[in-house]
């Protein structure tokens, strides 16, 4: 049994922990928010009670956090969708802001599973998709602690994952967005996307890299600073994600994003023993030295 006054000190010193290091990203709760979101199963249109749940997840974490959570329901290539945006106002500027999204729906079919069998079940998506919601999440109990210098936005996209399915195109709540917000003008900003696998590698993606490459070094500079191995400093592939439709609008939005993608990519084994805390640090650290030396 702790003496009463020993207890206080304990107390005392908890406090003095917690309040000297407030806006560290915390790779293990990362790890958790992918282990809540995958509870709820795969966040398919086919399973929209895992959908609504997922939404209500996300929804709640962010309320007692941001200063402002705005819901978009939208209807696109027979199929509703709904992103959400929470923004967090920047302690000193508030006129300009930063922008981090990942995708919270997974993929509808596992259609590069080796098991022809598997082809048509739906992915559970712990890297691909629940990985950049957890890397966001985090971010935003750390924002809330500690403002940013700029107003920082998190836009959680629906329906980024139905392309190449009965002809539907990728990032389809990331265009959504862009029409939706035809005046949204961040400064910068990244996707985040199947960022935890335990041999995490992110190349510079080459949209990301000819059409935003001062951006793309200032992030590769604070990653190779911290020794944040999983960044490469090497060419990636052009991918289409999330990050086109801001592109596309003359938006510099970048994509960090593990290539080459994984075995395990688009299969029924993209689940949680496949990620690590560490992966998930490591971009969060990377994320949080940008977005607090943002000027
Ligand atoms: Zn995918």
């Amino acid at each position: 049994m702790l003496r009463p006054a020993t207890a206080l000190l304990t107390l005392w010193c908890w406090a003095i922990s917690v309040t000297a290091e407030p806006s560290s990203f915390d790779g293990q709760r990362a790890m958790q928010h992918i282990a809540n979101q995958l509870a709820y199963g795969p966040r398919t249109p086919d399973n929209q009670q895992a959908k609504q749940q997922t939404l209500e997840y996300i929804q709640q974490q962010l309320a007692p956090l941001s200063d402002s959570l705005v819901t978009q329901s939208f209807s696109a290539y027979q199929l509703q969708g709904t992103n959400l945006w929470a923004s967090f106002d920047g302690e000193k500027d508030t006129t300009q802001r930063l922008i981090f999204g990942a995708h919270w729906d997974s993929r509808l079919h596992a259609d590069r599973d080796p098991e022809v069998s598997h082809r048509h079940q739906p992915v559970l998506g712990a890297n691909d998709g629940a990985s950049g919601v957890a890397v966001l999440l985090e971010l935003a109990r750390i924002l809330a602690i500690t403002p940013a210098p700029v107003t920082v936005d998190l836009v959680f996209f629906d329906l980024e994952d139905m392309g190449d399915i009965e002809g539907r195109p990728y990032a389809i709540g990331a265009s959504q967005f862009i029409v939706t917000n035809p005046n949204y003008r961040p400064q910068a900003g990244a996707i985040v996307d199947m960022v935890c696998d335990k041999n995490l590698s992110i190349p510079r993606e080459l949209y990301s890299q000819t059409r935003a490459r001062s951006l793309m070094d200032k992030i590769w500079d604070i990653a190779e600073q911290q020794k944040a191995t999983a960044f490469k400093n090497r060419r990636g592939q052009y991918i289409y994600d999330d990050h086109l439709p801001f592109l596309e609008a003359g938006l510099d939005v970048v994509d960090l994003i593990h290539y080459p993608f994984p075995s395990y990519w688009h299969t029924i084994s993209d689940t949680i023993d496949k990620c690590s805390a560490s992966s998930l640090q490591q971009v969060g650290n990377v994320l949080s030295a940008f977005i607090y030396s943002y000027k």
